[in-house]
């Protein structure tokens, strides 16, 4: 006997997702970190410095401030973060992955989905990312949330314009100066 068909539309897609989103978690609830832990732990391995914040964090989750809070304090008691005072705002704090925490990433569970996959698309993979990034800006647009896209993609990216400060390129938004290295990693402040 066969279940009812998953239907080929919107609906059909959406259950899919959220299917492949239970398994994902459930991967993660092996071991001493909870999914919202793991999230939090890539998003400070990616996040450039304007971005590793608690409120940007919380923003990125999608979560409230208590929980992002309770998150954080589980992650520092556990020795994957610390907190250390913000250069930027002195109101704030930056948060920073310790040594234990850029190790944990390195038995990351999502390595594993990875690596499925590229098994299960093959070369289809590179069309299957750029429908769902197409499908998370759109959701985003619509929930008025941020993309935290990479910083070379960003309208205020200023490529080749030398920094006073000697960094090869220039956040025109922030006035500061990006590495090659910052122009990598995703920002609160990105806009396409
Ligand atoms: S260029 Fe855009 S993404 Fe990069 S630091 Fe500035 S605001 Fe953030």
């Amino acid at each position: 006997m066969t279940g009812p068909t998953m239907p080929d539309d919107g609906e059909g897609v959406a259950n899919l997702l959220h299917r492949i989103g239970q398994l994902v978690r459930s991967d993660e609830q092996d071991g001493d970190l909870y999914p919202a832990q793991w999230s939090a732990l890539r998003y400070l391995a990616r996040a450039n410095r304007f971005s590793r914040n608690p409120m940007a964090l919380t923003r990125y989750l999608g979560t409230t401030r208590g929980t992002t809070s309770q998150t954080l304090i589980a992650l520092e008691r556990k020795g994957y973060i610390r907190r250390l005072p913000s250069p930027l705002d002195k109101r704030s704090v930056t948060l920073e992955l310790t040594e234990a925490g850029a190790a944990k990433l390195n038995a990351d569970p999502i390595a594993q989905v990875a690596d499925a996959v590229e098994q299960a698309l093959g070369a289809e993979t590179g069309k299957a990312r750029e429908l769902l990034s197409r499908l998370l800006a759109h959701l985003i647009a619509l929930n008025d949330g941020r993309l935290f896209g990479q910083c070379h993609t960003c309208r205020h990216f200023r490529r080749g314009e030398r920094a006073k400060t000697g960094e090869l390129h220039t956040c025109g938004l922030l006035n500061v100066g990006l590495s090659d290295a910052d122009s990598e990693l995703i920002c609160v402040e990105q806009e396409r």
